[in-house]
């Protein structure tokens, strides 16, 4: 027959352990958890609820007279206590760190988060080429942005979330993308957020930098960015596979203010539903045709999920129109740019950093 066990003997180990536990952790508030064993469902349901009350609040009590600057908070504690009655531990769980900024991406080489695509050479199998990891890409732009943040947090891992991604060959320039860095199980809290992006800055300024200040968001930021519907500012590079009519590359500035037609290109059709949506070109601004009639740049600016890449190839006749039809030259992009996204951090945090003495 189960039966509950003696009280005070379980809120003096939990006690202990909480101290025990938080003792390299920074928090200002946290709340007491306890975890009784499965047997106790036997038991009438209001002594379970009795005996656990009993440990939380003498625990908390206790915790919060031993540390004055700290309270307890129910809703979103920063380190909250699970004491597991039958083995006598306690877990914790520390809320993440959300930090808000834009990045530039300055490579044309680099994945936005980490990316299990198999080395060209090997398959997989490790070679000199891969480090003998097997994989194409053993770094991200995550790691390039999130390393001295998860370092000065002491963060157990992090995770970019990015408003919208670029492809791996597409520099994101000037304004940056938005982004929120979710710091996991940070013991650090108080981070000098303007000496960190100054040193994220300067450890990879070819590859990564940020183009906005770091700043603390709640999680709820994620959400927002990641529903947000931008319009974009491109920069491409066309490549033709003959010579161009200087006349007719001109004439593609006749885009702005047309509508496209795109049918969800085949190198995404295997995450996206295949349909045809229309797409709002505000601008398109040429520049005259490069030495050899086979290459120009165009600047684009275009709603939201705008396909660039087969804007420009036709995308085998996917995109209606395009250069490749504009043109009556089959093109392609050979350099992709993003110039600008816009969503300034007004509008985007706006609601947000009204919660920020929560955080
Ligand atoms: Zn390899």
């Amino acid at each position: 027959m189960t039966t509950l066990p003696e009280l005070d003997p379980h809120i003096a180990q939990a006690l202990e352990r909480c101290f025990e536990a938080a003792e390299s952790i920074e928090f200002r508030n946290f709340k007491v958890g306890v975890q009784g064993p499965k047997s106790w469902k036997t038991l009438p349901e209001h002594e379970v609820y009795e005996f656990k009350s009993g440990i939380k609040r003498n625990v908390g009590v206790a915790l919060s007279v031993a540390w004055p600057e700290r309270h307890v908070e129910f809703e979103r504690p920063e380190l909250l206590f699970v004491y597991d009655v039958p083995s006598g531990q306690v877990k914790t769980t520390i809320r993440p760190v959300f930090l808000y900024s834009r990045y530039q991406k300055l490579s044309r080489d680099l994945p936005q988060t980490p990316a299990n695509w198999a080395c060209d050479h090997c398959q997989r199998a490790g070679c000199e080429a891969c480090g003998q990891s097997g994989l194409k890409y053993t770094r991200c732009l995550q790691d390039y942005l999130g390393e001295l943040a998860q370092e000065a947090h002491l963060a157990e891992d992090i995770r970019l979330h990015g408003m919208g991604r670029e492809d791996v060959d597409v520099r994101c320039l000037e304004g940056g993308r938005p982004f929120v860095l979710e710091l996991r199980s940070p013991r650090r809290r108080e981070v000098d957020l303007v000496a960190l992006k100054e040193a994220i800055d300067a450890a990879y300024p070819d590859v990564a930098t940020l183009a906005a200040p770091l700043r603390r968001v709640p999680r709820s930021t994620v959400a927002r960015i990641k529903e947000f519907a931008a319009d974009k500012h491109y920069r491409a590079r066309v490549r033709a596979e003959a010579p161009l009519d200087p006349a007719r590359v001109a004439a593609l500035a006749d885009l702005s203010g047309t509508i496209v037609e795109q049918r969800t290109p085949t190198r995404v059709s295997h995450r996206r539903s295949d349909k045809v949506r229309p797409r709002y070109i505000d601008q398109a601004r040429p520049e005259p045709l490069e030495a050899e009639g086979l290459e120009f740049v165009i600047e684009i600016e275009t709603e939201s999920g705008t396909y660039i890449k087969e804007l420009i190839s036709g995308d085998g006749g996917r995109s209606d129109p395009s250069f490749s039809e504009l043109l009556g030259v089959p093109c392609v992009c050979a350099e992709l740019d993003v110039l600008a996204i816009s969503a300034s951090d007004q509008e985007l945090l706006a609601d947000d950093l009204r919660e920020l003495e929560d955080l």
